[in-house]
């Protein structure tokens, strides 16, 4: 198996009895033998764009990382957190990493406004939880990460996903293909096992 980084798939070619006869990447054009099959596991607007009329989720929710680049004598800790800015913070030796999902609100506001106030939070937790080393009062150098597009917004009375099987030989994955599971990591591994159990 050739695994091949960096290549966009840039377009399906269909056949008549609606199989799929080709994957066109820019500089090359790569031919489907009888037999072969497909997993398509690309975001939902690129799934559109690449099977025009396919129904996707079209709604997305952001999600906030900050990344403060802290020295702890650890251990690695993982620490949720409820009514805060901060969901959750993830304690290692160099960096002290937040989430915060669903981040309609935050994603608008500026890292510099954001920093100081996910870091005021992680001093009460290391008061709290008696973490080891220095937390001064100053935050550390922060990168701040908006991923506007993060996951689908799941809403009740969304559209349950497309079939997995769309053509005879072409299978759906990815996260926002995973009927029970909000998008996660576990919702991506679960969809690509159906999708390769539906092409046999
Ligand atoms: C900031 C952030 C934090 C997250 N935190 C967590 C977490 O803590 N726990 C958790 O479970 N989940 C988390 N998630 C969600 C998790 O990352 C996703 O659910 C998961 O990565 C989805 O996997 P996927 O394979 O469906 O899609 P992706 O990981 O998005 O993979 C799709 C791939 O398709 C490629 N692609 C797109 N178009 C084309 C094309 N035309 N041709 C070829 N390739 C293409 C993309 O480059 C990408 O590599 C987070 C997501 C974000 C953005």
């Amino acid at each position: 198996m050739e695994i091949r980084q960096g290549a966009r798939l840039r377009g399906l070619r269909i056949g008549e009895d609606e199989v799929v006869t080709a994957l066109e990447f820019g500089d090359e054009t790569l031919a489907l033998g009888d037999g072969d099959s497909v997993i398509l596991a690309v975001p939902p607007w690129e799934a559109a764009r690449l099977l025009p009329g396919l129904p996707v989720p079209v709604a997305h929710a952001p999600i906030l990382n900050l990344h403060f680049a802290h020295q702890t004598p650890g251990p690695v800790r993982f620490l949720g957190v409820l009514g805060g800015l901060c969901q959750w913070v993830l304690v290692r030796p160099d960096t002290v990493a937040v989430t915060v999902s669903a981040a309609d609100a935050e994603a608008r506001e500026a890292a510099e406004d954001l920093a100081p106030r996910a870091w005021a939070e992680i001093r009460a937790l290391a008061a709290a939880f008696g973490l080891p080393g220095e937390w001064p009062e100053t935050p550390p150098p922060c990168r701040a990460v908006k991923e506007k597009r993060a996951t689908p917004r799941h809403r009740p009375g969304d559209p349950a996903p497309p079939p997995v099987l769309v053509l005879p030989n072409l299978a759906l994955a990815g996260d926002w293909m995973e009927p029970v599971l909000p998008a996660t990591i576990d919702a991506a591994v679960r969809a690509g096992r159906r999708a390769a159990k539906s092409l046999g």
